[in-house]
């Protein structure tokens, strides 16, 4: 999508601090981190936020949950102490960028309810 931040960051229009990228998704550090690891898994195709994923989508989220973020998780050290995955999504759900991303959270002790 033409004037869509993520969609440049995740095809390397724009620069980013990228810590993992394959012909899906791109992993990059959050400008403004929220714990000592903070990055966004974003796809690369746009999709305004989860609420519009669809079938055709399927692998894709299959992808995410089940490959990209255990190796996160490893490669970032926070798979056996613990992290958190947050999705915005939509305006009382905080989402700031309309375009679908996953923000891994670790490196400290979060706390319960959220904001
Ligand atoms: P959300 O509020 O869930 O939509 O999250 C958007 C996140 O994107 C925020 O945590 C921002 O700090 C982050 N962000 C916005 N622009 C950039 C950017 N250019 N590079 C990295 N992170 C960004």
């Amino acid at each position: 999508m033409a004037d869509c931040i993520f969609c440049k960051i995740a095809n390397g229009e724009i620069q980013s601090q990228t810590v993992y990228e394959d012909e899906s998704v791109r992993v990059f550090r959050d400008l403004s981190p929220q714990a000592p690891e903070h990055v966004l898994i974003v796809p690369k195709k746009h999709i305004e936020n989860v609420a519009e994923f669809n079938s055709e989508d399927r692998g894709l989220a299959a992808h995410i949950f089940t490959e990209v973020i255990p190796k996160l998780a490893k490669d970032l050290n926070l798979d056996e102490k613990g992290f958190r995955l947050v999705i915005n999504t939509g305006e009382d759900g905080g989402q700031t960028v309309n375009h679908l991303h996953v923000h891994l959270l670790g490196g400290r002790k979060m706390t319960w309810p959220p904001g």
